[in-house]
């Protein structure tokens, strides 16, 4: 059944002797790696070990070096080992393939079936190993085959069986199974034509209109293999450019759900799309309101037109359950017609209350289509999001309004507690009604359209207009955080925003985390048109957050907040801008340094968002982190030995999920600006790792200050202490202070030096 057809790589039969054999295997998920080391491991009489990073942490997902330590150990045992994960690009297989020798044969089993394949089985799985199943594993597929290298024998591989449909899986299945203790394998390349064709077209380039090959027969990896019928048609299929829905529900029939719009793939791969503040959306009144589809078509267009200009970084998204939806193909076509940017607009299919944790869409703000009552119940998306947000929406919203009529909207923040707040990153949702064309419901327009449509324009513009205050508002917020709030060097500070620029209340004052009080912010008060005012999302928020420190409490977070803690949950979307992932911690450049280096080391622990709720059986998390910080700031210190540096937590830190900073000690950096940057790294509210792991052994907690009085200290130099007045006069001062380090810094560890730099930088 073999074909050997590499002529530069002849197969050679071995001399008979026991040899073990580690078999890498090479495919995207869905591909059947697992599917197809399991058939052999049933069928053969040979001994072997499967090592599948999915599942080698405890049953969880781990890491490479927890599979490189587990197929070591198997192999000293004498078994033959199945490397179980995708390894699609050399540089994964590398370490691996190293592990072969003269007693042991590197084999690779490239299970390189069409995408649509692998696709169609990645979103119709349930309860795989890796979780990677539904909508998001299409985007995930579809990443991984654009960085696609077939491995090749002069990676180190005696064997490579490259599989491209199922006859040649199946091949490939009888020849390993087969195998008895002291068989070999021919060395050599089989089932490869032409080692340099791309064999395999990717989605994107379906989508990019490209012609795949029309000769299927090529294709196979032998003349004499038959082509199976699903990739006759794969190799000649030739997509739209906006249908990777239908690809996918070709590829996975109706019941797929969660499918990704390539822009979505594409945008949230960059790393930072969960900071992406991103409207969904369903289509108003043309499903029970039996609004004619063409007409909503073109008013939607109409006003994502209108929007489209003004969302800066914002997105809107349509989103609508079916894959075959009439409403989202013709707002599809007309979209493309009307070139609108389809990063700042597009469709998805997707149930909207699970569009993160379902189809890896970062959606903040969601839209419902709320009956005029604004009461859970009836079908589709109005039942659907009270249900998924739980009782708090409802309560929520009757603060906020009784009543809707149609045309207009409501904000309602979306309280922490809800689990469409915690598990999807909501942070608003919007109700909104639009006009009714169905005589069994209330307000029948009985067919009038330019009525009709005049109701619609006005419900999407209420609709866009309330996103775009959210979007204003959070910006707002999240530039407090991290930016770019300007403090007067003065000490007339302005106590309506925190540290991190949380903004609370807009009348009374209300109490945060340590029982501080905040005085309200006018600047920062937004109103949609039915008078919301979008702040008191926090003070709900907050009001029910004020334990005092020391005490674990279940914070309130932004969804700007939630950036880090969305990272360490889910490292794999985001793995291009890491520094690191292990299965404790994940470790990022922190995107506004203050420093010249400045990383944050994040625990992966759910449940742990920061110090106040950290407590003894905790330590060591603690420790995992403060030994990664130090390796990575003695690699820092290698490189540049002219730095310093501290690590340490802030006792109020503005994102969720603990993270420890670790950070150079010059200071350098634009995004250093105000008093509360200055003083959150240079008071008593940085507390430097050691001391906190120190109290946490010592006394179950971290002292943690009272942080309030710490930030608005007067400004003063690190290492001299001197005071001044202004951030920009500190900031010329201790670009030339070179005096020493105070000793409570030199004391305990907590300044890292360079180990040849025993005079201080
Ligand atoms: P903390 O006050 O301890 O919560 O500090 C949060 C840190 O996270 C700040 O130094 C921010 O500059 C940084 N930061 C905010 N958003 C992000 C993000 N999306 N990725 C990486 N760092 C971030």
């Amino acid at each position: 059944m073999e074909t050997d057809i590499d002529d530069t790589c002849k197969a050679k039969d071995e001399e008979k002797k026991s040899k073990q054999i580690l078999v890498i295997m090479v495919g995207a998920p869905g591909s059947g790696k697992s599917t197809f080391c399991e058939h052999v491991m049933r069928s053969s009489a040979r001994p072997w070990a499967r090592i599948c990073q999915d599942t080698i942490n405890k049953g969880k997902s781990g890491t490479k070096v927890q599979c490189l330590t587990s197929a070591s150990s198997a192999l000293k045992k004498g078994k033959s080992v199945f490397l179980d994960r995708c390894n699609l690009e050399r540089e994964q297989r590398t370490d691996f393939v190293k592990l072969g020798g003269p007693e042991v044969d590197v084999h690779a089993v490239v299970l390189d079936l069409p995408a649509k394949l692998c696709i169609s089985r990645s979103v119709k799985r349930i309860e795989h190993e890796g979780n990677l199943q539904g909508g998001k594993a299409a985007a995930v597929v579809n990443r991984m085959l654009q960085k696609k290298e077939l491995p090749k024998l002069s990676e180190g591989f005696s064997r490579i069986t490259l599989c491209q449909n199922e006859n040649d899986v199946q091949a490939a299945l009888d020849t390993y199974s087969g195998l008895g203790p002291l068989d070999t394998l021919p060395h050599g390349s089989f089932g490869q034509k032409n080692p340099d064709a791309k064999i395999q077209l990717g989605i994107m380039k379906f989508l990019k209109k490209v012609d795949a090959p029309s000769n299927t027969g090529s294709t196979a990896s032998s003349t004499q293999d038959p082509v199976p019928p699903q990739i006759t048609e794969e190799k000649n299929s030739c997509l739209e450019g906006q249908e990777i829905t239908s690809l996918l529900s070709d590829a996975a029939g109706e019941e797929v759900k969660g499918t990704e719009n390539p822009e979505v793939a594409s945008v949230n791969q960059n790393g930072s799309s969960s900071d992406v503040p991103t409207l969904a959306f369903p289509s108003l009144s043309t499903s029970d309101f039996q609004f004619n589809n063409e007409k909503a078509s073109d008013v939607i267009i109409e006003k994502v037109e209108e929007f489209v200009n003004k969302l800066g970084n914002a997105r809107l998204v349509l989103v609508d359950l079916t894959q075959g939806s009439k409403i989202l193909s013709l707002v599809r076509a007309k979209a493309a017609q009307k070139h609108i940017n389809p990063k700042k607009f597009f469709t998805f299919v997707g149930d909207i209350t699970r569009l993160y944790t379902g189809g890896g869409l970062c959606c903040n703000v969601i839209a419902n289509a709320a009956n005029w009552r604004l009461k859970p119940g009836g079908g589709g998306v109005n039942a659907a999001i009270f249900s998924a947000a739980g009782p708090a929406l409802e309560v929520a919203t009757a603060e906020r309004a009784k009543s809707l009529y149609p045309g207009n909207s409501v904000i309602v923040p979306l309280p922490s507690t809800s689990p469409l707040c915690g598990r999807e990153g909501v942070t608003h949702v919007i109700h909104v009604l639009g006009p009714n064309m169905n005589p069994r419901r209330p307000n029948c327009l009985d067919g009038d359209y330019v009525k009709g449509c005049e109701i619609l324009r006005k419900a999407y513009t209420s609709l866009f207009e309330g996103f775009l205050s959210i979007v204003r508002s959070q910006e707002k917020l999240s530039k407090g955080c991290n930016e770019d709030i300007r403090l007067e060097p003065s000490v007339s500070q302005d106590h309506s925003e925190d540290v991190h620029g949380n903004y609370i209340s807009t009348g009374d004052k209300i109490k945060r985390d340590g029982g501080h009080e905040y005085e309200q912010s006018k600047k920062c008060k937004t109103q949609n048109e039915v008078g919301t005012d979008i702040n008191l999302s926090r003070a709900a928020n907050l009001s029910a957050d004020n334990e005092k420190i020391g005490v674990s409490t279940s914070k309130a977070w932004g969804s700007w907040a939630q950036a880090l803690y969305r990272t360490a949950m889910y490292p794999e979307r985001h793995k291009d801008d890491l520094l690191e992932i292990s299965d404790d911690v994940v470790v990022l450049n922190d995107l506004y340094p203050k420093a010249q280096k400045h990383i944050l080391v994040l625990s992966r622990f759910d449940g742990l968002d920061r110090l106040a709720d950290v407590r003894n059986e905790h330590l060591q998390i603690l420790q995992t982190m403060h030994a990664v910080g130090m390796k990575w700031a003695e690699k820092f210190l290698h490189e540049d030995a002219s730095l310093a540096f501290r690590l340490g937590y802030h006792s109020a830190p503005s994102m969720r999920q603990l993270h420890l900073h670790v950070i150079s000690q010059d200071f350098n950096s634009k995004h250093l600006k105000n008093k509360k940057h200055w003083n959150s790294f240079n008071t008593a509210f940085f507390c430097d790792s050691v001391d906190v792991l120190e109290e946490i052994s010592n006394h179950g907690k971290a002292t943690l200050k009272d942080y309030d009085s710490l930030l608005s200290m007067e400004l003063r130099c690190h290492r001299c202490r001197s005071a001044h007045p202004s951030i920009p006069r500190l900031k010329s001062h201790i670009s030339s202070c070179r005096a020493p380090f105070p000793s409570s810094l030199l004391e305990n560890g907590r300044l890292m030096l360079a180990p040849r730099n025993t005079a201080q930088p």
